[in-house]
């Protein structure tokens, strides 16, 4: 038994998807500086008119994984 459970690790765990293939756009995603607001529940790009109350600086990976959506003015 212990034997079949190390052997199924093994083979599941190098195969990431999408490893394998890294997209240049993925990794734009990850990096790309956006700011979110402390109300707000969108986040933004740098100048957009809604950051004026507030501007927190993440990132689109950081701020995606907060619940943050994109907002639909500056399209970021
Ligand atoms: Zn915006």
């Amino acid at each position: 038994m212990l034997l079949v459970l190390t052997s199924l690790c093994l083979m599941l765990s190098p195969s990431q998807p999408g490893y394998t293939h890294p997209k240049v756009n993925f990794v734009e995603t990850v990096q790309t500086v956006v700011y979110t607001t402390k109300t707000g529940e969108k986040y933004h790009l740098e100048g957009c008119s809604y950051l004026r109350q507030s501007k927190i600086k993440t990132t689109k990976k950081e701020a995606i994984a907060n619940g943050y959506t994109a907002c639909s003015r500056c399209k970021p």
